[in-house]
Order: C-alpha cells, then sequence, then structure tokens
C-alpha cells in the first residue's frame, strides 16, 4: 500500500498512516493530507485577502458621494427626488461602514442602513434599487417577500433569497455578503390585524420574523440551490451584516392611517392651523413614519432594522411622457436600438407619445403599462419592417391608434 500522493509506503505502526480513498484503490499518507489541507487554507485565505483587495481598490477609487449616486440615478429614474436623495445617503453610508476598520478602537460602530420605499406600484421602486446595484457593481437580486413562508410550509424559505444573491454572485460568498436585496411587496406580508394573539398567520408575523434574523445580520445557513429540494446539499453559510437590504410596498390605504394619525396630534389643541391639510390623499405619503408601518401590521422589530423610510410619488402625466424618451434607457430609445440594427431609422410623433400616456393613464397602467402599449403599437412594423427594404420609418398618431385598436389589448395582462 503507497500512498497515491508520494508513493511512500503506509505504515499503521507510525504517523503516515495511509488513508484509503472513497474507491478503497487509491491511498494517500495523513502527511500528504496535512499537506493538502494546508495549501487549501491558504489559498482560501488568499482569495480573501484579494477578494478584499479588490473591494478597498474599488473604494480608494472613490465610493461615488451622495451627490454623484443621485446624479447615476437621473439618467435612469424620472423624478423622486426625495427617494433619490435618501438612497445616496444611505448606500454612501454603507460603504462607509464596509471600509471601517473591523478593530476599529473607538467603540462607535455605524449601523446599517437598510431601507424601505413605500408608493404606489409601477413609479420605480424596483427601478431604483437596480440601478443602485448597478453603480456599485455588486451581486444584486429582487425577492417577491409573496412567495416567502415561515419554514416547514409551502413556500420558499426565508434563506432562499440569499440562495438568489450568492447564484447573482456566482458563488462568491464574500462578493455575495456585499450585495444588494430588493425585497418587493413587504406590505403583504404585513400582519393581517392589531391583534397579535389570533394572527399568527403562516405568511404574515411567521414571515417577518424569519426575515428579521437577515436584516439585522447574522450568519445563515444557505442552501445552494435553494428550497428543501436538496436536502443533501451542504449548507453554505452566508453572513448578512453587511447585505444591504431594500424593501418596496405598495403599502395601499396607508394614506388613511398617516391622516389619521397627523389628525389625532391636533386634537386638543383646537387650532385649524396647527392640523394639515392636503387635498390629494396621495400627499399624505410624503409623511409615512415608523408607526404608520406599524399601524398597517409590520411588526415594530422589523420596522427597527428598516431605519431609513422614503416614499415615491405616483408619476405625474409629464414624468410618464418622460419616462418614455429620456431614461439613459427609455422605451423609446431601446426601439430606436433595435430598428438601427436593420439599419433603419426610426423615430416617433410626439403626438403618438402623448397617445401613449394617455392610454396608460386610461387603463391606470403608470409607467408599468408604457411598454406593453408601445409593444403593441409596435409589434406589426417589427414584423414586417425587417423584410421590407425600407430605411426610415415614423411612429405617427393614426399609425398608433390604428394598431392600437387592432390589438385587442388586455390591460389586465400587464403584470406586475
Ligand atoms: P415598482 O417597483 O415601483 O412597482 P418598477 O420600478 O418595477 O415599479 O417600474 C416598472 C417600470 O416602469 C420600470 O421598468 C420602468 O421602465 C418604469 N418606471 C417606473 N417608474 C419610473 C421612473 N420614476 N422613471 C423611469 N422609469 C420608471
Amino acid at each position: 500500500m503507497n500512498c497515491a500522493w508520494c508513493g511512500r509506503p503506509g505504515d499503521y505502526t507510525v504517523h503516515r498512516y495511509v488513508v484509503p480513498s472513497h474507491d478503497e484503490k487509491t491511498y494517500i499518507c495523513t502527511d500528504c493530507i496535512e499537506q493538502i489541507h494546508d495549501m487549501l487554507v491558504d489559498e482560501a485565505a488568499d482569495r480573501k485577502l484579494k477578494a478584499a483587495d479588490d473591494f478597498s481598490q474599488q473604494m480608494a477609487k472613490g465610493t461615488p458621494k451622495p451627490h454623484e449616486i443621485k446624479a447615476f440615478l437621473d439618467q435612469y429614474v424620472i423624478g423622486q427626488d426625495q427617494a433619490k436623495k435618501f438612497l445616496s445617503v444611505a448606500v454612501y453610508n454603507h460603504y462607509k461602514r464596509l471600509m471601517q476598520p473591523a478593530d476599529a478602537k473607538d467603540d462607535v460602530d455605524i449601523e446599517k442602513s437598510n431601507i424601505i420605499i413605500v408608493g404606489p406600484t409601477g413609479t420605480g421602486k424596483t427601478l431604483l434599487a437596480k440601478t443602485i446595484a448597478r453603480l456599485l457593481d455588486v451581486p444584486f437580486t429582487i425577492v417577491d417577500a409573496t412567495v416567502l413562508t415561515q419554514a416547514g410550509y409551502v413556500g420558499e424559505d426565508i434563506e432562499s433569497l440569499l440562495t438568489r444573491l450568492l447564484q447573482a454572485a456566482d458563488y462568491d460568498v464574500d462578493k455575495a455578503q456585499r450585495g444588494i436585496v430588493f425585497i418587493d411587496e413587504i406590505d403583504k406580508i404585513a400582519r393581517k390585524g392589531d391583534n397579535p394573539s389570533i394572527t399568527r398567520d403562516v405568511s404574515g408575523e411567521g414571515v417577518q420574523q424569519g426575515l428579521l434574523k437577515l436584516l439585522e445580520g447574522s450568519i445563515v445557513n444557505v442552501p445552494p440551490q435553494g428550497g428543501r429540494k436538496h436536502p443533501e446539499a451542504r449548507m453554505i453559510p452566508v453572513d448578512t451584516k453587511n447585505i444591504l437590504f431594500i424593501c418596496g410596498g405598495a403599502f395601499e390605504g396607508i394614506e388613511s392611517k398617516i391622516a389619521h394619525r397627523m389628525n389625532s396630534h391636533v386634537v386638543g389643541f383646537n387650532t385649524d392651523s396647527s392640523r394639515v391639510s392636503l387635498s390629494d390623499k396621495q400627499d399624505y405619503l410624503r409623511y409615512v413614519a415608523p408607526q404608520d408601518l406599524r399601524s398597517y401590521g409590520l411588526i415594530p422589530e422589523i420596522i427597527g432594522r428598516l431605519p431609513i423610510i422614503t416614499h415615491l410619488e405616483p408619476l405625474s402625466r409629464d414624468a410618464l411622457l418622460q419616462v418614455l424618451t429620456e431614461p439613459k434607457n427609455a422605451i423609446t430609445r431601446q426601439y430606436i436600438k433595435l430598428f438601427a440594427m436593420d439599419h433603419v431609422k426610426l423615430s416617433f410623433d410626439p403626438d403618438m407619445l402623448n397617445f401613449v400616456v394617455d392610454k396608460a393613464i386610461e387603463y391606470k397602467l403608470g409607467a408599468r403599462g408604457l411598454r406593453a402599449i408601445v409593444e403593441a403599437i409596435m409589434v406589426d412594423a417589427m414584423y414586417d419592417i425587417p423584410s421590407n427594404n425600407v430605411s426610415e420609418f415614423t411612429v405617427s398618431l393614426d399609425y398608433a391608434r390604428e394598431k392600437f385598436e387592432n390589438a385587442h389589448f388586455n390591460a389586465a395582462a400587464v403584470g406586475s
């Protein structure tokens, strides 16, 4: 029996004991095992150092300052100035926090600034989170809170959101540990009532408790493939301490809770001037505060872990028009690029763009509907033009109207 590695014969009585391999045909001695082990440990340490090095280099090049972050967001997201400002500061501080030396002696511990964005659907919550991730070049994943369930129930375990982040980081754990997770529809896991004792619902408070563990920063064992379908798979420990969580939700109806809180504050003072007079119920959203999220059904511990609250405004008609043409990857720009690949110069009549916005408003689809409407209008042109010898094509209002009417547009199919 010789060691397959160093070739020396094995000896049961001395140190160099020979260990059979899995198939019991090859043997390897303990000296070699030790050597290989040391090599692997060194390699892992090197990898870690390199990752840390890459990160500090990226940071040394300069973490973008809040103004720069906002300017970058401006290129992709229309309006939403307050949210952009809040996000820029939060992200900037998050990265300063990552750079603080682990052995800092001053006892000042910068806490993680997870963010919650409240706003109607289709106003740019996901887009903002995605754009931030693009800027920072960190792994990013979007998870829908509604699919998450408490462990042991049908649905996805909470840990599965880290599986997705790991996948986005190509299973580079160090990279994933500095990633961003966007949890959409966080409002859907709100407790369904004010009495906690009768509402221990699977998809509500239980999930919130599960999420808490991730938000506050802990080491979580993550199944590499996700789910319980692969119980034999080895778990990967992921530290969530430096993962930035951005939560978004429409919180439909929260305006009435905000209004109630704001008006109840002034009871007893009896001065009308101290009442906030707001014409539109949407205006209340800008005053959203932790206690409103609490009365909506988020547990206080979760709210405590989402210290930054910001809101998104519904998009005005003008903003929708801008969404169509202005962002770097605006819908119209995408079509122009597609046609340019067939050497066709595409343009859109301003009237046609107004028509698209009108339809999005009429069908109450907001920005989310713009693409679907343009798609319905453009499908024939995209089908025919590559085979026709045209070098220019302008989408006029009449053309758009005709195509849209013939498309039997199904607004309900414009999913979230
Ligand atoms: P939410 O997450 O708030 O429901 P999304 O960010 O997914 O909405 O927006 C849906 C689509 O609408 C995006 O892909 C984007 O094209 C467009 N959109 C929404 N809001 C904006 C905005 N403020 N600026 C630019 N595009 C927007």
